[in-house]
């Protein structure tokens, strides 16, 4: 996951725009309305701990003794739970599953998060991450009927459950700066549809959905967040309106710092030089175009240390990265909740040129040696993650 460079030259190219004074359309009326669209999903609930990572965790642990008792405080923070393949959806009733036992032992309601990265022609502006779906090949209806739909079964199954559906990272901001990409403009079409039909499938009353929203690195620019908000805006009209949605997640395994500044040289020209200035700036362009009191859930699972990078534009298995603030709901005013989306050790793609869906960002000078495939146990990086853990653990 994670874009190339390229965007980051359009946004220059267009970003530096004064922000404001545009009134967007009226909003159209809502036609349906999921239960929690109005209330911060994080909030008053446990979060689901997933067995899965923590094993990856426990067996790290067992194997770096001198820093094992840092290493197994990690397991008690959630992370989300991501179907990224048709083959993984399976899984998800496992995961529900157990989030319920969890729920009936500590009776108190637990949040599952769930990431949804698998439309067709995924990943269109680079490749670490690139997908088995492909627009030409029929790929958009296998994503209603072998992702969607059986991924909105088992959240209809498991009713008295809290679920967060996080909904493709990447994919509506790369319709909005990434055009020139030909995959890209090959794709938007098979995004928008795909997307209106996961939200319309997921207006059930124990389904809270955020869409993708990148990063203050990526949409900071005021062109850029108003080209955004107006392909939001038309998708959300598609779907039944703005109410369809809770909100909007940023950051998605990304590293963009909450407060300092990031991105050196580039965030001069970068109104938001930081992720919690861009949430405040995205939620005023938002309603500028009808989609007011929005939530937004942002990913600090690796975000801990800033000024780490030497280009804004590398996204992936980035060196000196640290895991961040520990996810909790809402830890300011207009932000649900902090949260680990990426969960922290996995990869963000294979740094070998000679496996497939290489990257070169991968291979680059901020990014981390060694790496596996992207989702893989990536077991020093971990290491360093929690050794830079800011604040620590
Ligand atoms: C990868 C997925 C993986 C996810 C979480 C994404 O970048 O493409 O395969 O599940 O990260 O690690």
């Amino acid at each position: 996951m994670k874009r190339n460079s390229f965007f980051l030259i359009g946004s220059l190219a267009v970003g530096t725009v004064a922000c404001g004074g545009k009134l967007g359309p009226e909003p159209p009326p809502v036609t349906m309305v999921s239960e929690t669209t109005g209330k911060n999903p994080f909030k008053a609930v446990n979060f689901f701990i997933n067995p899965d990572y923590v094993e990856s965790v426990d067996s790290t642990a067992q194997k770096h003794p001198e820093l094992a008792a840092k290493i197994r405080k990690v397991e008690q923070y959630p992370t989300a739970v991501w179907l990224d393949a048709i083959a993984r959806v399976p899984r998800l009733k496992g995961w529900l599953d157990e989030a319920k036992k969890q729920q009936d032992a500590k009776g108190k309601p637990t949040l599952t998060v769930v990431v949804l990265c698998n439309l067709p022609n995924r990943d269109c502006a680079a490749n670490a991450s690139a997908g088995e779906l492909s627009v030409e090949a029929g790929g958009e209806a296998r994503y209603r009927s072998e992702f969607v739909d059986p991924i909105a079964e088992q959240f209809a199954a498991h009713p008295d459950q809290p679920i967060v559906a996080i909904v493709e990272p990447d994919s509506l901001a790369n319709m909005t700066t990434n055009q020139f990409v030909p995959k890209c403009a090959a794709s938007t079409d098979a995004y928008r549809n795909s997307v209106v039909y996961a939200i319309k499938r997921f207006a059930l009353p124990n389904v809270s959905v955020y869409l993708d929203a990148a990063h203050a690195g990526w949409l900071g620019w005021d062109t850029n967040r108003e080209k955004m908000a107006k392909v939001f805006r038309r998708v959300l009209d598609e779907a039944g309106g703005p109410d369809m949605i809770r909100g909007f997640a940023t950051n998605v395994s990304n590293f963009t710092h909450l407060s300092n500044r990031d991105g050196a040289a580039m965030a001069l020209t970068n109104p938001c030089p930081n992720e919690l200035t861009y949430v405040k700036m995205l939620a005023e362009t938002l309603a500028m175009y009808g989609m007011s009191g929005k939530g937004f859930v942002i990913d600090t699972s690796r975000n801990g240390k800033g000024g780490i990078r030497r280009s804004w534009g590398s996204w992936c298995n980035v060196k000196g990265a640290g895991l961040g603030e520990r996810p909790r709901a809402e830890p300011i005013r207009g932000v649900d909740a902090y949260f680990w989306i990426k969960p922290p050790g996995e990869s963000d793609g294979v740094s070998d040129p000679a496996q497939p869906r290489f990257d070169e960002m991968c291979a680059g000078y901020d990014a981390a040696p060694g790496a596996p495939q992207a989702g893989e146990w990536f077991e020093p990086y971990f290491l360093d993650l929690v050794k830079n853990a800011t604040p620590p653990l």
